[in-house]
């Protein structure tokens, strides 16, 4: 890696804990519970935009090709949609 592919990831990082807190603050207070008035759906929201930015960075970089990650994101749809409820008629 060179020093941009290393900074980009250690900021992927970080904004990977970002986004775990903001889902933690959702399940403790609710999408729309807020403190100092910001809803945790609106942090969550900006969270999730830092990481979609880092998961660009990531590609834009080098460090992943863009067509392998579609994959194996459509991989774990395929998976989710096997071993979770999430697609589940009485869910959607
Ligand atoms: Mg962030």
């Amino acid at each position: 890696m060179n020093k941009a592919q290393k900074e980009i990831m250690l900021i992927a990082q970080e904004e990977c804990a970002e986004v775990t807190q903001a889902i933690s603050k959702v399940f403790r207070f609710g999408l729309d519970g807020s403190h100092n008035e910001r809803t945790n759906r609106e942090r969550l929201t900006e969270e999730l935009g830092d990481l979609h930015c880092m998961l660009e960075l990531i590609v834009e970089s080098g460090l992943v090709d863009r067509s392998e990650l579609l994959n194996a994101s459509g991989n774990k749809r395929k998976k989710l949609m096997q071993w979770s409820q999430i697609f589940e008629d009485e869910n959607v």
